[in-house]
């Protein structure tokens, strides 16, 4: 018989232990809450198959892990941690602890959503309730709508209405962590130490080289760093070689701090007068919001074009393509932001948003390349990688997508480069090649004549590769590729 006293919280993209929902939820309604966190070899596997089994995201929440069962270890609770098949395991351990429900926090994402439909059945069969609630964003699926009760596809409105519904309560804590009611020690039997990374599969990365402090107490201080910053975010946010960005994705991603405290934070900034890097910061948390409530709303973009028109366009296939795809994700187009910015990926697991949108307009407006290529490199390469955000992104620049660039505004890689990092710091970082170059022909630094190359240490087809596209001549074949949606509705 199930203890109605007892409950377990299941941790998964929300590891922390403070303003934590489903946490609080559990432990108002119980006397005993125990807290559980799985490896789910049904994600990491498949990324042993794909990717070096270096992956940095897998160590972060393993360094996030140890942190949380050590937070709740200081509150003498702890955490209960398991390597295996979560559909398995979640409702073995609800049986093993005799608790009368399993409480975890929505997840958005199709595959979430089916292996907590089956965790759910599962538990249901061994007499357990499955309970869940929203954590991961200010508003989820429905509670914003437009006034005929359908969804927004246009960012504008969606914001306008988001800031209209918002009250201090959607971004009030929620009741755990400190001066809260504690969860139940970990009990002697289930109590198994963290498995090492090798033990999950995987090698160790250059996460701690790279500075990315996991857990919660890195998403404070990379937090209270970008706090110092935000009021100058509208300003500098653009420019990959200025520290202008808050880099708390990864922390939003897995759930370090929570979304309302950073809401929060920002409102408190806004409130108190004018002050537009907050302000441009929380429409960032926004464009967050809205593209989970796409993913809520039209599951079948993680496959398909948002605008169906657009599943019409023909992309470029075949060993040029490959070819061509493969420069790209190694950082060898010969345009000199578009391979730093590759370069970044590769070694950081991040990429500055300015880049993000350069990176994918060129793949697939001067490459011909199918969005959905470089969506799967991004995913498989970023340590925030976000189905919602990532794919609303893609979707974005290849206008395919809700509120997307028009298909015609094709970025130039070397204005960009020119606009975005003027004096070529960023360039120079990562490519050490163009490092001489003077600021006036890094971003096309094959206009150079050969002479001049010799004399600034870069000769092109040497030293760095020639471009592997002329931008002009790719622009007029996406117009013509692009043609085929001309007629849409908008
Ligand atoms: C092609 C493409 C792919 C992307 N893939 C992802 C992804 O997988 N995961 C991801 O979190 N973001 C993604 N983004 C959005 C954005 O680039 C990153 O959120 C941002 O660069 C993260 O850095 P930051 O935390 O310093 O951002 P900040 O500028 O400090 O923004 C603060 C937070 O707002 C949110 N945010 C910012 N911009 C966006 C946006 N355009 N859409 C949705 N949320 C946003 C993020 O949670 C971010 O951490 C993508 C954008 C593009 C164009």
């Amino acid at each position: 018989m199930p203890d109605t006293q007892s409950a377990l919280v299941w941790f998964r993209r929300d590891l922390r232990v403070t303003d934590h929902s489903a946490l609080a939820l559990a432990l108002a309604a119980h006397a005993r809450v125990w807290c559980a966190f799985v490896f789910d070899t049904a994600i990491l596997d498949p990324l042993r198959g794909e990717v070096p089994a270096a992956d940095r995201r897998v160590e972060f929440i393993r360094e996030s892990v140890i942190e949380l069962d050590q937070a709740l270890r200081g509150l003498a609770s702890g955490l209960i941690v398991r390597h295996g098949k979560a559909v398995e395991l979640i409702p073995a351990l609800a049986q093993e602890l005799g608790v009368t429900a399993v409480y975890a926090n929505h997840d958005y994402e199709p595959l979430a959503i089916e292996r907590d439909r089956d965790v759910a059945e599962a538990l249901g069969h061994v007499g357990r309730r499955w309970i869940t609630c929203k954590d991961q964003v200010v508003f989820e699926k429905d509670e914003i709508v437009t006034a005929a009760a359908g969804f927004f596809s246009v960012f504008t409105p969606y914001k306008r209405a988001w800031l209209k519904r918002l009250t201090p309560a959607d971004l009030a804590p929620r009741a755990s962590g400190a001066g809260h009611p504690a969860p139940a020690p970990v009990p002697k039997r289930l109590d198994l130490p963290i498995p090492e990374l090798r033990a999950l599969g995987f090698a160790p990365t250059n996460l701690a080289k790279l500075g990315i402090a996991p857990g919660m107490a890195g998403a404070a201080r990379t937090f209270d760093d970008f706090l110092e910053r935000i009021d100058h975010y509208r300003e500098r946010r653009d420019f990959p070689a200025v520290k202008g960005p808050s880099y708390l994705s990864v922390h939003l991603r897995f759930g370090t701090l929570s979304i309302r405290s950073v809401a929060r934070a920002a409102m408190e900034r806004i409130v108190a007068g004018p002050n537009p890097g907050a302000d441009t910061w929380l429409s960032e948390l926004i464009w967050r919001d809205f593209y989970a409530q796409i993913l809520s709303h039209r599951p079948d973009v993680a496959e398909r074009a948002f605008r169906p028109a657009y599943d019409a366009i023909r992309f470029e296939e075949g060993p040029k393509a490959d070819a061509l795809f493969a420069a790209w994700c190694t950082g060898q187009t010969g345009y000199p932001l578009v391979d730093a910015a590759m370069h970044q990926i590769n070694q950081t697991g991040y990429m500055h948003n300015r880049l993000r949108m350069v990176v994918a307009s060129f793949l697939v407006k001067d490459l011909g390349i199918d969005w959905r290529r470089g969506e799967a490199y991004f995913a498989r390469h970023l340590n925030d990688f976000d189905l919602a955000s990532n794919n609303g992104g893609w979707q974005w620049a290849a206008s395919s997508g809700c509120d997307a660039q028009p298909y015609f505004r094709i970025f130039n890689p070397t204005i960009q480069s020119e606009k975005f990092d003027p004096g070529g710091r960023f360039i120079r970082r990562y490519l050490p090649a163009l490092a001489g170059l003077p600021d006036t022909a890094i971003h096309a630094p094959e206009k150079l004549d050969a002479q001049l190359q010799r004399r600034y240490g870069c000769v092109i087809g040497e030293d760095y590769p020639y471009p592997i596209v002329e931008h002009a001549a790719a622009r007029e074949r996406t117009l013509e590729r692009y043609a085929v949606v001309k007629r849409e509705p908008e």
